[in-house]
């Protein structure tokens, strides 16, 4: 089966049996959808065709959402999650632990839009892995620049406030961070026109 490219994979962290962090009955998973499907639908109607790795609610390994990215040639692959801590607060974003200068600078500009739409607090873009050496599998396995989204702290009622306040705003954000990017991309960093 041939597959056409696509331009933007956009992945919902999670998903089904693994629904993420959780609080007070409020799953990452459903989160995570919610925005992702807004985020595909701004792509879209900017005229950049973007897909999902799920979009509904069941669980996909990580090495399937990665190879799918793989497959289609995707040009940028961006994981939304929400965050879990103790105390905490905002959003940050990760990229590898190498710090590549087109996923650094993707997360840099969605991090930029957000905190431009209003968020807690801005917590960077940060490379490498939450808890410990290496990286997420996502940002590791993906053959273009990627980076993954902690949409604010689960547990933090300022975030989750800010979250299903500006949820439509966040997805815009994104999505014009998504498109600055791809142009940045096709300039700069591969020298394509
Ligand atoms: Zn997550």
């Amino acid at each position: 089966m041939l597959y056409s490219p696509v331009q933007v994979v956009i992945d919902p962290g999670h998903g089904g049996s693994d629904v993420g962090a959780q609080y007070n009955g409020r799953y990452e998973k459903d989160d995570n959808l919610e925005i992702a499907l807004l985020v595909c639908e701004n792509l879209r109607d900017m005229g950049i065709e973007a897909c999902l790795t799920r979009d509904d609610d069941k669980f996909v390994e990580l090495k399937d959402r990665c190879a799918l990215a793989n497959r289609r040639n995707a040009e940028l692959f961006v994981s939304l999650h929400r965050n879990s801590a103790e105390g905490a607060n905002g959003v940050e974003i990760w990229v590898s632990s190498d710090s590549p200068e087109a996923d650094t600078a993707l997360a840099e500009n969605i991090l930029t839009a957000l905190d431009a739409v209003g968020i807690s607090e801005n917590r960077g873009v940060k490379s490498g892995y939450a808890r410990g050496e290496g990286n997420y599998y996502v940002n590791s396995q993906t053959d273009m620049p990627s980076c993954l989204v902690e949409l604010g702290f689960i547990n933090s009622e300022t975030d989750n406030a800010l979250f299903d306040e500006n949820m439509q705003a966040y997805a815009e954000a994104i999505a014009k961070a998504i498109e600055e990017t791809l142009l940045i991309c096709k300039n700069v960093f591969y020298n394509r026109t």
